[in-house]
């Protein structure tokens, strides 16, 4: 399956979550089958050829596509929470969103000094939240050098975002 026949699985709706904003929603690409095989087969592909030592994934459908990344990779894999959930001392970041606010926790005692963890979201819009990971990864001793994503929104300049933290962004692909 092409790169192009995982971007028609995804659904777009417009007006959510408020009017004017065409929202990507790829629960149509989980509940098919090929699409969502093709779609982890890919971002191993290029994971591998990066080659981290753990995958961070962020709450909640960064889970889905990171968890079954470092299942197939044999990588740990690490949460990267929203607020209140973790049941331990966490760090924390709050951040702009395309949205509004938010914040994202993580356990930094599951992140070994100098670990190079590949952060793993489903979209990258600004930027914001994949940002507010790896400022909470680097604080616990992480090197953040990538990110990985099954959708990007050009338009909205996460990738120039990340670039300037020095983090180099892939996406399987695009919607303007
Ligand atoms: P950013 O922080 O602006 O890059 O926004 C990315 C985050 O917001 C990701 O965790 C996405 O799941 C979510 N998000 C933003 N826009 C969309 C969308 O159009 N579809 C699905 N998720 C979105």
């Amino acid at each position: 399956m092409t790169l192009e026949d995982i971007r028609a699985l995804i659904r777009t709706v417009p007006d959510f979550p408020k009017t004017g904003i065409q929202f990507r929603d790829i629960s149509t690409l989980l509940a098919h089958g090929p699409g969502l095989a093709a779609t982890i087969d890919h971002l191993c592909e290029r994971a591998e050829a990066l080659g981290p030592s753990a995958i961070a994934g962020i709450e909640a459908r960064g889970f889905l596509f990171g968890a079954a990344m470092a299942a197939r990779l044999g990588l740990g894999f690490i949460l990267l929470r929203k607020p209140g959930k973790l049941p331990v001392p966490t760090i924390g970041h709050d951040y702009a969103l395309e949205y509004g606010t938010a914040r994202l926790e993580l356990d930094p005692t599951l992140v070994d000094d100098g670990r190079d963890v590949l952060i793993v979201d489903d979209l990258l819009a600004t930027g914001g939240t994949a940002l507010a990971g790896a400022h909470l990864l680097r604080q616990a001793g992480a090197r953040v050098d990538h990110a990985m994503f099954v959708v990007d929104l050009p338009d909205l300049g996460g990738a120039r975002a990340l670039e300037g933290a020095d983090i180099r962004p892939q996406s399987l692909v695009a919607f303007d």
